[in-house]
């Protein structure tokens, strides 16, 4: 394949700005789509008002006039003859473009339209007229020091000298289906479209293509771990199983039942277990997959949990370390801040077998662990991860079964797609004797009706989470910070309460501290950013205050709520925002994760539930799963069929299956 620094035009400066927005290969350069396009539309000197946008065509009527001012502007003055008059027009800096324009020669301007002085101040002059009606403009994302015109010219350059190189993830057979047209066609007018109809019939064409290769890849780990890994048949102690549910402190919901019977019959049987549980935060995921470990353990493997943050690590270790109290487990936390020494005693006791359990972050899979007989392996709030940690995990080694959970409840049609290659238990129950979280939405004037409610509910000897979106001021803006918020709360309630922060840039020891705190009930108010979205659980907090909470999705605010409401306290919700308050509103009114999904969903497209920072690979170039959705559905469909093919197409299938391990 063509090198990018090999395209004409592209030197060393524009190769480094272009590496600065992610492409560093001719496949990237032109699958570099715009984000959007300009439609010019041709006018007549009649139908624009003074001051307004026009776009022109016609014939140089009066050699250019050319004035140098000081060194670097020049202006040049004409006459242009249009269907619609005479018109004066003039355009600075196009110096280098004087010998072209003769009189006689035909060009479109855009500019302003002085009616006045019958004058067009042009932006943009093009040596051509108008070959349609309508002329449409690719727009591209970029970054400084390198122009759209820029990109543009590139992205054809490389069209033109290497085209024909860029591979084509759609096998033939599906091309003919659709009556598709070419790779190096479908790019050539994607970037440079006559008509909205051409536009449209092609991207939707490169939209197929993406998803394709996407649900491909989905569809392939499935077939794999179905056809491959005949997974580890545990046998499993019912007597002493039964007996650690027994002491769990409370009972199983129904659905938390049929939950732990389905992860059971996928350990007992031999093919490899590989199940999501969804779950809406505060359903009781976790005790789940706490009574799976120990029937993992029972049968003689060992587990691993794997959590998204150090504060959710450490938490789930408290609590498991607490139930396993009676029994012979051997329970470990290995996070980023476990000593030097304290990880290699570690590492040898999984090595060795010794240690029976092991909770950790995803230090578990980065690094140089090995185990003695990995039986299981859990990983918390799923939606963090993405596909590929998911290979990362099945690249192991070992043949362990996996139970992912995740509190994100993606809509069910969107869910069986995206993770079509689990199964999947889902718990809709809530543990008994929840009510429901009230939520209130103020307005920043309104600050004191918030406090008083703090302070009603810190009376009872109940804790407080205090949310704000950045941690310390910075310029140009008004948000509200944990730092600020941190003065005002001390002013308000510092004399009686104990108020701390917690936030990313924090050590995690200094985190975990604080955190310990926050349980034990030492700590009344908890300032923080979202670090305290995923899964933390503290009973009795039953207040959440979410300063500027227009700036966060709706998922994201489901799961922030989550946080409170989890003993048996009347909770509540406090959305402080002054602006957005129609979108804030279905939180007030909707408690199901599932309709809320659904609703920043609509709003949003998928980008908040997918946490799509955290997991590159769900981030599509052209297709948009919610508004392409009808075309996801018929690519997996497509890709199903072509991965069963024995005789399918093996250039594209290699193509395709090393698409998944190289990224
Ligand atoms: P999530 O599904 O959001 O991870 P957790 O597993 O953290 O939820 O559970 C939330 C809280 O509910 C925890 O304090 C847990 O001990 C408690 N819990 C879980 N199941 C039950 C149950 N069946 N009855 C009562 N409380 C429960
Ligand atoms: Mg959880």
């Amino acid at each position: 394949m063509t090198e990018l620094s090999s395209i004409k035009g592209v030197g060393p400066k524009a190769l480094m700005l272009l590496n600065k927005i992610g492409i560093n290969t001719v496949e990237d350069l032109v699958t570099h789509y715009p984000f959007r396009y300009d439609i010019l539309e041709r006018c007549n000197l009649l139908e624009v008002e003074d001051g307004g946008h026009i776009i022109i065509d016609g014939r140089i009527e009066s050699v250019p006039i050319l004035m140098r001012f000081k060194a670097g502007l020049n202006k040049m003055n004409f006459r242009l003859v249009t269907k619609s008059g005479v018109v004066g027009v003039s355009i600075f800096n196009r110096a280098f473009l004087k010998n072209q324009l003769q009189v006689g020669t035909y060009v479109t301007v855009i500019g302003k339209l002085d009616k006045k002085k019958n004058v067009i101040t042009a932006s943009e002059l093009k040596l051509e007229p108008l070959s349609n009606k309508v002329k449409i403009e690719a727009v591209y994302h970029s970054t400084n020091g390198l122009t759209n015109k820029n990109l543009a010219t590139y992205i054809n350059m490389a069209l033109l000298t290497c085209g024909n190189e860029i591979p084509d993830y759609i096998p033939k057979e599906y091309i003919e289906k659709y009556n598709f047209l070419n790779k190096k066609t479908a790019l050539n007018i994607i970037h440079n479209p006559s008509t909205k109809e051409k536009l449209k019939e092609v991207s939707i064409r490169l939209k197929y293509e993406e998803l394709f290769a996407f649900m491909f890849k989905i569809n392939y780990l499935k077939y794999e771990n179905k056809k491959n890994d005949s997974g580890i048949s545990h046998s499993i102690d019912e007597k002493k199983l039964n007996q650690f549910i027994k002491s769990i402190p409370f009972s199983l919901t129904n659905d938390q039942k049929k939950a732990v019977e389905e992860i059971l019959e996928d350990l007992k049987s031999n093919s490899r277990m590989n199940r999501l549980l969804q779950g809406d935060v505060g359903s009781g995921k976790t005790i789940v997959s706490f009574i799976a470990m120990y029937a993992n353990f029972l049968s003689g493997y060992q587990s691993a949990l794997m959590a998204p943050t150090e504060i959710l690590a450490v938490q789930h270790y408290h609590n498991l370390k607490n139930l396993l109290q009676d029994t012979n487990v051997s329970l470990e936390l290995l996070t980023g801040s476990t000593s030097k020494k304290d990880k290699q005693a570690i590492y040898n006791g999984l090595k060795d077998g010794s240690i029976h359990m092991i909770i950790g972050t995803h230090a578990l899979i980065q690094e140089e662990v090995e185990y003695q007989n990995l039986g299981l392996v859990i990983t918390d709030e799923q939606h963090r991860f993405g596909v590929n940690q998911r290979t990362n995990l099945h690249n192991k080694g070992m043949k362990p079964d996996i139970l992912y959970m995740s509190a994100t409840p993606i809509p069910r049609t969107y869910a069986l797609t995206i993770y079509g290659d689990m199964d999947m238990s889902i718990i809709k129950e809530r543990p008994k004797g929840r009510k429901k979280i009230e939520t209130y939405i103020k307005k920043n004037s309104e600050i004191k009706e918030v406090l008083e409610m703090m302070f009603e509910q810190l009376e009872k000897n109940h804790q407080v989470y205090v949310i704000a979106p950045l941690i310390e001021d910075s310029e140009n803006n008004d948000l509200a910070t944990v730092c600020n918020l941190k003065d005002q709360m001390t002013l308000a309630f510092g004399k009686k309460y104990k108020i701390d922060i917690i936030h990313g840039k924090m050590a995690s020891a200094a985190k975990d501290l604080i955190m310990q705190e926050f349980v034990q009930g030492s700590i009344q108010i908890l300032i923080s950013t979202t670090v305290i979205e995923v899964g933390v659980d503290v009973s009795n907090a039953t207040t959440m205050v979410i300063f500027d909470a227009n700036r966060f999705g709706l998922s994201t605010l489901h799961q922030l709520r989550g946080r409170v409401g989890r003993g048996s306290h009347q909770s509540q919700c406090i959305l402080i925002s002054d602006s957005d308050t129609k979108r804030l509103e279905i939180m007030r009114d909707v408690e199901d994760g599932f309709v809320i999904s659904e609703e920043d969903f609509k709003l949003r497209g998928h980008g908040d539930l997918f946490g799509t920072k955290q997991s590159g690979d769900m981030e599509f170039k052209i297709a948009n799963l919610r508004e392409d959705y009808k075309i996801l559905l018929q690519a997996k469909k497509d890709s199903e069929e072509y991965l069963k093919k024995k005789d399918a197409d093996s250039e594209i299938k290699d193509l395709l299956i090393s698409s998944i391990h190289h990224n």
